[in-house]
């Protein structure tokens, strides 16, 4: 762990990492204790009051310098992510590195842009001035689908923006942010940027309820939201939440069929399934659904699943056994009510896989179509008209991805003006740019991760008046 610029082992628990490609046991890591963490944020609160005043310039240096570290050293962190999360390699370093090292390019240049939007006179003889001021020394919480890619988002946008933060990474999937650690110790200056490891109910408890934490931002499942949002009621604590999801891919009678079968083919089982945004929750009007089922299920049928390192892999393992059990649970309660066109059952041996899996005749009130999975499963259901579909996907508890398939300018229009979603995309599917925003509605979230917009969690706004 990182704590005050010292590396130093954790004092608590002994907590078991897992290869989930084998079941297999792969380091033991003791997590911090509780004066470990009180050092920690004690560390980020002190370091406040020097690197708060540092020059955007400053800042963007350091964010620069993070970038060139992480590039340099790209292999072996995507080798640890590969193997403590089970993805395939080269996706690990391939797909994700060049998305996590553009976060922190985007936000060095993201630093130098926060400008306040008015400086006039609306009092006679006297100035106003607004000012864009961190927030404080940040409580982070990041989750184990895409450890460093996450952390990036939770790193780059504070640190630009001026606040001081300890991060705790997921229990499960440490190994690539504690790496991280060393590599940014030669980085940052003392205290700055710490990291703690341990468990959500022990240490990540103890993190978002420590006094010294002026906002809590967390990628996370909405029960760990829900835990944040009561830490900072509080306090009375600034709170930044990106959390579940249960993406609706709306696909209408014109659509391409064969670009939605192979974005579900790439889409949805990329990460084993376990991504917020994933396309999950496939509406087709009933006009085209019977070939889409036809057409999806001919591509998922040919996903190859493997370990990590086997030739071939597009799919590895899920994270856990537990993560495993939870997802063959949604589909075995589905399997009476709905068709099972491809999958649904766990794959062979010691690891923790689950067959890519389609289920058809999905109703659009059923539990497998509304709750997040989280794991390799599409459900596919039926919609007449477009304002079906809106009732259909706007009731949802969710509100963070969508998707419109249409060749009708005015459809698209309508739909994605009416959508209730932090995110919709028209003719494609999760597509992540760091100049745009990873954006959270309804019991998705609050705010934005990536873009200037993520800055916002980070910043307060500040009125400064002079009499003359
Ligand atoms: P999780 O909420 O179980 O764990 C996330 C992190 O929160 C971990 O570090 C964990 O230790 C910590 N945690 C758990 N309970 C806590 C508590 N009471 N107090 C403080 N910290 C606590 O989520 P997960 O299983 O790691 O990740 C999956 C979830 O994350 C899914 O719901 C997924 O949709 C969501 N997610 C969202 C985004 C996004 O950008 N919206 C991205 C990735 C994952």
């Amino acid at each position: 762990m990182l704590i005050n610029g010292e590396l130093v082992t954790g004092d608590g628990e002994k907590l078991s990492v897992v290869d989930p490609s084998t079941g297999a046991e792969i380091k033991q890591l003791a997590e911090a204790s509780e004066e470990q963490l009180r050092a920690a944020t004690a560390a980020a609160s002190e370091a406040f009051e020097t690197y708060s005043s540092t020059t955007p310039g400053e800042r963007a240096a350091l964010l620069l310098a993070i970038a060139d570290t992480i590039e340099a050293n790209q292999d072996e962190l995507a080798e640890l992510e590969s193997l403590d999360v089970g993805k395939p390699w080269p996706s690990a370093r391939d797909d994700e590195m060049p998305l996590t090292i553009d976060t922190y390019r985007f936000m060095a240049g993201a630093a130098r842009t926060m400008t306040g939007s008015a400086t006039g006179e609306y009092v006679e003889s006297h100035t106003s001035m607004i000012r864009k001021d961190p927030v404080g020394p940040v409580a982070s919480i990041a989750p184990w689908n895409y450890p460093l890619m996450m952390a990036a988002w939770k790193i780059a946008a504070p640190l630009a923006a001026g606040c001081t933060m300890v991060l705790k990474p997921s229990e499960i999937t440490p190994l690539s942010t504690l790496r991280l650690a060393e590599l940014l110790n030669e980085v940052l200056p003392k205290g700055v940027f710490n990291i703690v490891h341990g468990r959500g109910a022990t240490i990540g408890d103890a993190l978002i309820n420590d006094p010294l934490m002026e906002a809590i931002s967390i990628t996370g499942s909405p029960a760990t939201g829900m835990a944040a949002m009561r830490a900072a009621s509080n306090q009375i604590r600034h709170v930044h939440l990106e959390l579940g999801g249960k993406a609706p891919v709306i696909v209408f009678d014109d659509a391409d069929i064969d670009a939605v079968a192979e974005t579900i083919r790439y889409g949805s089982f990329f990460n084993a399934g376990q991504d917020c945004a994933q396309p999950t929750r496939v509406m087709v009007q009933v006009g085209l659904y019977d070939k889409l089922v036809a057409a999806v299920s001919d591509q998922v049928g040919q996903i190859k699943i493997g370990g990590p390192k086997e030739d071939g892999t597009e799919m590895g393992p899920i994270v856990s056994a537990t993560q495993r059990d939870r997802v063959a649970g949604f589909v075995e309660r589905a399997r009476a009510a709905a068709e099972i066109t491809v999958g649904g059952a766990q794959g062979a041996g010691d690891g923790f896989f689950y067959q890519p899996t389609v289920v058809a005749n999905v109703d659009n009130d059923a539990e497998i179509a509304t709750s997040e999975i989280f794991g390799p499963v599409v459900t596919l259901s039926r919609f007449t008209d477009a304002e079906e579909a809106l009732m259909l996907a706007n009731a949802s508890r969710y509100g963070l991805a969508s998707s419109v398939w249409t060749k009708d300018l005015s459809t698209a229009m309508k739909m994605t003006s009416r959508l209730r979603y932090g995110m919709t995309w028209v003719n494609t599917h999760g597509m992540p740019t760091a100049e745009m925003p990873w954006a959270a509605m309804k019991g998705s979230g609050t705010g934005s991760d990536m873009s200037v917009y993520a800055l916002d969690a980070y910043t307060s706004v500040r009125h400064v008046m002079i009499a003359h």
